[in-house]
């Protein structure tokens, strides 16, 4: 059952045996376990219910609105040395999964090494985490892309990439009957991509999970070391009046609000902030778009959202991958203005476009303010060579694709037309001022350790000094994942939902 601003004309106090803040990947695996077990389950979710049909339907502009928040475009600041980021998310009924691209990849096993080998996170085992990626596949349906679904553009990049040697290939994706019309960023229109709202939601609603939308939460109640119950307010979607107060007490507060907003609602709600790691510890996996322009037509349209990536440079922390972003949202990244702005949309069908993704080593900073969180990341001078040589590794991709010129992720010094050109370019002939850096994948400000001391949660997602509050979205993965990461938090909520279902003190409260 969904209940929307309608449904509350006025100040309500309910019952659950479970609340459960956010309706994304984290916070969706939560609600289908614990309402598979029997409990009484009810999501609190900020943004709004669109059912598939609606949300397919939606032209570009209206989708920003409503599907994203701020619009699609949240800044991240750092310092006079750092690029700004823009940050993508989603907010409404199934989170970032009604917008996201779909891609799935399990975390590597390297990763894993690295939190159990220097992180001290032995309670993270591979098997485990193996079988909990496994149960998350099925349910979403995750597929190999066919290579037909690569588009034109994608197919000449891919040939160049096995001259090279290089290791990679098509990818897996959560889709059933994708058709490549392009458009998972403003939510699927044909209900091909299977995001929560299509599989956990819809299955944890057979068994009883009820989810109100349009209520934000402000307060996770507590007393002493029990966290109570969760409230606030219910406003109307597009005026953003307030409606009402909704107050839902339950034995176990699940928040799964995302990495932002996440420890943004602990602290608020003065909790989590012992160890002082409370918002730090963000990673964004910054990410740049390289442009190709071919000489006869490309149309990079005529593909899948995502189908490809390069697996090679995984390691040394460049994730290369295909993204086709629809023209709306590309049109403002493209070089020019005015008659020169038409003169490049006109190249529009012979362009091609490849991602390069950082697995980023610099920690940023989510801060609370009474207006809402502010976040601040410096990017190490680590990351910025590998962001300036995951470009020049997609531009020389594309050069030996034949791409006649490249427009680079650069407000100025954006065109390249060789590969001399390209290979001059450095953290030093570009100042990071200058970058257009993006992020889609904000992770890790509620750390996950052994020590109270010095995490903010245990090894199982619970929030040390609490009986009964657990975190178990982006905000819990350990460090940078090298790879998209909805199975990666959808494999860590399914561990801690295995967790609490066979240790359930939080019943006894
Ligand atoms: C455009 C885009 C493309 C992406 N593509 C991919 C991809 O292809 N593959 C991949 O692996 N990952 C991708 N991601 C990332 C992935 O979708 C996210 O990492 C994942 O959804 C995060 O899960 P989460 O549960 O932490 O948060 P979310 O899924 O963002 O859900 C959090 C929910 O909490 C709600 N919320 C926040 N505050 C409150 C409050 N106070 N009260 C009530 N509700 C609240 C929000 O409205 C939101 O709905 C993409 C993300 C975006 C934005
Ligand atoms: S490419 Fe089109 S059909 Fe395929 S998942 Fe994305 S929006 Fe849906």
């Amino acid at each position: 059952m969904v209940l929307t601003f309608e449904d509350f004309p006025k100040n309500t106090r309910v019952q659950a045996d479970v609340a459960i803040i956010g309706s994304g990947c984290g916070g969706a695996v939560m609600a289908y376990h614990l309402s598979k077990a029997g409990y009484d389950v009810v999501i609190a979710e900020e943004g709004s219910y669109y059912t598939p049909q609606e949300y397919g339907k939606m032209p570009p502009p209206e989708a920003l609105h409503k599907l994203y928040r701020d619009n699609g475009g949240t800044l991240a600041i750092g310092s006079s040395k750092s690029p700004g980021i823009a940050i993508q998310q989603g907010r409404a009924v199934g989170g970032s999964s009604i917008i996201n691209g779909g891609v799935c990849f399990r975390t590597p096993p390297f990763v894993i090494d690295h939190w159990r080998n220097k992180l001290g996170l032995t309670a993270f085992s591979h098997d485990e985490l193996n079988r909990a990626f496994e149960e998350v596949e099925h349910h979403i349906h995750v597929r190999k892309m066919p290579k037909d679904l690569n588009n034109p553009a994608i197919k000449k990049l891919a040939k160049a990439a096995k001259k090279q040697g290089y290791e990679g290939g098509q990818i897996k994706r959560n889709v059933k009957d994708c058709d490549g019309c392009c458009k998972c960023v403003f939510g699927c229109p044909h209900q091909a991509k299977q995001d929560v709202l299509l599989t956990y939601l819809k299955k944890a609603q057979k068994h009883g999970l009820r989810i109100f939308a349009n209520l934000k939460i402000h307060k996770i109640h507590k007393k002493r070391d029990i966290a109570t119950g969760i409230s606030g307010t219910v406003h109307h979607p597009l005026s953003g009046r307030k409606l009402a107060h909704v107050r839902i007490d339950a034995k176990l507060v699940i928040v799964a609000a995302s990495a932002l907003y996440t420890p943004y609602l602990l602290a608020k709600s003065g909790i989590g902030k012992a160890s002082r790691e409370l918002g730090k510890n963000l990673t964004l996996h910054p990410a740049a778009r390289v442009y190709a322009i071919f000489k006869d037509r490309v149309e990079g349209w005529k593909g899948a959202f995502q189908s490809y990536a390069i697996d090679e440079f995984r390691k040394e922390g460049n994730h290369l991958i295909n993204v086709f972003v629809p023209l709306n949202m590309m049109a403002a990244t493209l070089p020019g203005a005015g008659i020169r702005g038409y003169k490049i949309l006109e190249e529009f069908p012979r362009l091609g476009l490849f991602g390069s993704m950082v697995s980023d080593s610099s920690r940023g900073r989510v801060f609370g303010t009474p207006w809402g969180p502010i976040i601040y990341y410096d990017m190490n001078d680590q990351d910025k060579e590998k962001f300036i040589r995951g470009i020049k590794l997609a531009g020389n991709l594309w050069f030996d694709a034949g791409a006649q010129k490249l427009y680079l992720p650069f407000f100025h010094h954006s065109e390249i037309k060789s590969r001399d050109e390209l290979n001059k370019i450095s953290v030093n002939t570009v100042s990071p001022k200058f970058w257009e850096v993006t992020s889609a994948h904000p992770m890790g400000t509620c750390k996950i350790g052994n020590d109270p001391k010095t995490s903010v949660l245990d090894p199982y997602h619970r929030v040390h000094q609490f009986k009964n509050l657990y975190v178990t979205d982006s905000s819990s993965v350990p460090s940078s994942v090298a790879v998209n990461p909805q199975i990666t938090i959808m494999g860590m909520a399914t561990r801690a939902a295995w967790y609490l279902l066979e240790n359930p003190v939080w019943k006894k409260i």
